[in-house]
């Protein structure tokens, strides 16, 4: 079985501002990191290699820096790793994103079937949720979004069981493979790379593949020039008004404790007690 796992390298979110004035993203001094949602499906990838055997191929596209996330991946466990990058790709929306990506999986397949494409559910920073569903489009893929658990694989009947989570419930659905999985967080725990392990990612040949090599052939559905998102406006959303606050009592007492948080909220809004008081008499 051959699996590929797409990571994207994307900033912390949780270090990120935006400037004040000019309402642009401030990413210097931002460190790197892998898309944590990708990490989940990379974890779910690796898990079905342990299961049943697998060949486990990372695929990013991304600026020259990116390959520090393929390196990880190669650390955890992945077999092998392919970072698509070229000037032609910056500035890319999902769309050509998508199409970028879609052509290089073609590349990888000449040499080798794939059976499983697994992405995250969206990244932390882009947040569209798009590229998963837009590679399987391109490709005539089978979609399964939002994956809670993989059931079952099988390879003779070339077949694939999962559970979806949907809105007010869990869907158990089978379809046929190859197939493209978005996978949800909390699924299932990350696990360790060891000190030999990083050894060996680090010293691991990766392969570097520009538009040539991506077999990407028109010009105009890449990069910028692919990409007919228009951002209008960025902007930092205003912080709350109130803060939470926690208040320290003498008792634990469920009495006392609903006195006290009225003794306080009857301080800070004077009306409130004019409001209750008829009702409670
Ligand atoms: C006009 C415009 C210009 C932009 N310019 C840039 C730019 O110069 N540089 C930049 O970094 N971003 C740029 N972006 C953002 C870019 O659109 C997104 O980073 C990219 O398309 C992925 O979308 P997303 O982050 O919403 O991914 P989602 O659709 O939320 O991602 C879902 C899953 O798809 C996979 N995936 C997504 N992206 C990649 C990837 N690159 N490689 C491998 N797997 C991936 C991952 O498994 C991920 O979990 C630009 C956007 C617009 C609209």
């Amino acid at each position: 079985m051959h699996i590929l796992v797409c990571i994207k390298q994307v900033p912390d979110s949780a270090q990120i501002r935006v400037h004040p004035v000019t309402n642009t993203i401030m990413r210097q001094g931002v460190p790197a990191i892998v898309n944590p949602y990708d990490l989940v499906a990379l974890e779910e990838a690796l898990r079905l290699k342990d299961r049943l055997g697998a060949r486990v191929t990372v695929l990013s596209m991304g600026p020259p820096q990116a390959e520090a996330a393929l390196r990880k991946a190669l650390s955890f466990g992945a077999d092998e790793a392919i970072l698509l990058t070229d000037r032609a790709f910056a500035g890319a929306d999902t769309l050509a994103t998508s199409y970028a990506l879609a052509s290089a999986i073609r590349k990888i397949r000449e040499d080798m079937p794939v059976d499983l494409i697994f992405a995250g559910k969206q990244t932390i920073d882009g947040d569209t949720a798009q590229v998963g569903p837009g590679i399987a489009t391109r490709l005539n893929m089978q979609l399964l979004t939002y994956v809670s658990h993989i059931d079952n694989v099988d390879l003779e009947r070339g077949e694939i069981t999962v559970q979806r989570r949907a809105e007010g419930g869990v869907q158990v659905l089978c379809t046929r493979l190859p197939a493209l999985l978005t996978v949800l967080e909390g699924i299932n725990e990350m696990r360790f790379a060891t000190m030999p392990d990083m050894f060996r990612a680090a010293r691991h040949p990766l392969a570097i593949w520009d538009r040539e090599a991506a077999g990407v052939t028109d010009l105009t559905k890449v990069g910028l020039k692919g990409s007919p998102t228009v951002v209008s406006r960025v902007f930092a959303p205003t912080p709350r008004m109130h803060r939470a606050e926690i208040i320290q009592t003498q008792s634990d007492q469920p009495d006392d404790l609903v006195a006290t948080l009225l003794a306080k909220m009857f301080t800070k809004f004077p009306d409130l007690r004019a409001a209750v008081r008829p009702r409670c008499a």
